[in-house]
């Protein structure tokens, strides 16, 4: 059997949660997408077994644990279930870190302990249907008012959007200041004036629900400030970049399963009089599957044993989901060929895999951000240390 060089906690988190999901989240998967329905009884379940909220500690409700365990349960859930698994990698990464890493004290304790429990789940509001890659253009416009703040404008792609209850909604106070006007506000579901658009109907991870979000003159108090005024745009980066690595690590889930679901195949289906894992045209497919999951599997356990070092470690977040998403794309497609047709047909699950991977590509950033994230860190100085 294959071991990873975990901690006791991190490899009793890995066995537990695996145990769990395969148990309890995989058996609702397959309705769950073709239904389109959001995994809220999932994250609850999760929550109620100290899944939540990994990293933050104890007195907010959290675990206190590692990233890489955190990082483990993303993987574990992206094996049977990759909307859940996003669902999960937005509340935990996105929502609940922006409130542990950049809240008030009051702030975590109003906030943390019903996301830790799944009482509550969170959202992130970045993107704009003129601002994806080009975050840092967004338009939607905060403006002070008596006591608090006032939103405007309309968000794009939003995870979780019109189920999550809370949203951590990035908007600017002065356009001319273009990244520097940026700042977060964290805006509850029922606010007057924030709609969500219906669910945007899509290619894969159907069940983690999409929609747009207009804000019409929400009003947002002081004290639902996430950090400071124009401090927005560096929280949202801060967030994406272990953001990718829990997109990496629902990559790494994905390629799992695909190989998982394929070598099983390649024992069993028979052509030819014999197995077609006998065939050099199978093999050399599994071959190239498994050493791409342990490569990506590795790259996306460093980086998140990495991730408290900050923005200086980027290039290392980028990297991880780079190769995990690209990878986890061709080989859900390798699984689908070696299942034939049977792969084609939405009854054994292998579509669905292919489908979800996708994605993985383009949210957190696409490909092609990544590779000039990690080309423009090359041209500096990110390998030059001893
Ligand atoms: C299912 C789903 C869920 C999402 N969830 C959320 C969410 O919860 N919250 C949120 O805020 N956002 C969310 N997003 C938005 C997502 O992060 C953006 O879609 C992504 O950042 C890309 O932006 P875009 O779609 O506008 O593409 P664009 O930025 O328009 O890019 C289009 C193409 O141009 C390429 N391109 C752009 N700029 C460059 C460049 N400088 N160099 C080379 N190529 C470039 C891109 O790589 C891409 O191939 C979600 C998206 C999807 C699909």
């Amino acid at each position: 059997m294959r071991r990873y060089l975990l901690s006791d906690e991190e490899e009793a988190v890995r066995q537990a949660v695996h145990t769990l999901v395969v148990r309890e989240i995989a058996p609702l998967s397959a309705l769950s997408d073709r239904q389109e329905l959001f995994p809220r009884r999932q994250l609850e379940l999760l929550g109620a077994h100290g899944y939540l909220g990994m990293i933050v500690a104890p007195e907010f409700g959290g675990a206190g644990a590692s990233y890489l365990a955190q990082t483990l349960v993303i993987e574990a859930l992206a094996e049977v279930d990759a909307a859940a698994a996003v669902v999960y990698e937005v509340h935990n990464a996105l929502a609940v870190e922006a409130i542990w890493r950049f809240g008030t004290p009051e702030q975590k304790r109003a906030w943390l302990p019903d996301m830790c429990q799944g009482k509550r789940i969170g959202a992130f509001a970045l993107t704009e249907a003129d601002a994806g890659s080009h975050a840092a253009a967004l338009t939607a416009r905060a403006e002070q008012v008596d006591g608090g703040y006032r939103l405007r404008g309309r968000k794009m792609f939003i995870t979780g959007g019109g189920e999550a209850d809370w949203y951590l909604v990035f908007a600017t106070l002065d356009p001319a200041k273009k990244a520097e006007g940026i700042t977060a506000f964290w805006v509850p579901k029922g606010a007057k004036g924030l709609t969500f658009g219906p669910p945007l109907e899509k290619m894969g991870i159907r069940a983690a629900r999409t929609s747009e979000m207009v804000l019409d003159d929400v009003l947002v108090p002081a004290s639902h400030r996430v950090g400071e005024e124009g401090q927005g745009y560096a929280i949202a980066l801060y967030l994406l970049d272990g953001g990718r690595i829990g997109i990496a690590a629902q990559a790494v889930g994905i390629m799992a399963a695909a190989l998982a679901r394929a070598r099983r195949y390649a024992r069993e289906r028979r052509q030819f009089g014999q197995p077609i894992g006998h065939f050099e045209g199978v093999q050399w497919r599994l071959a190239d599957m498994a050493t791409d999951l342990e490569a990506a599997r590795l790259l996306t356990y460093e980086a998140a044993r990495h991730r408290e070092e900050g923005p200086q470690q980027r290039p290392l977040f980028a990297m991880a989901k780079l190769f995990a998403s690209e990878h986890a794309m061709r080989h859900a497609l390798d699984a689908v060929q070696i299942f034939g047709g049977y792969g084609y047909m939405a009854e054994y699950g292998i579509e669905r895999l292919a489908r979800d991977a996708k994605v993985t590509e383009i949210y957190e950033g696409t490909s092609e951000i990544l590779r000039w994230i990690i080309a423009s860190h090359l041209l500096k100085d990110w390998y030059d240390t001893p």
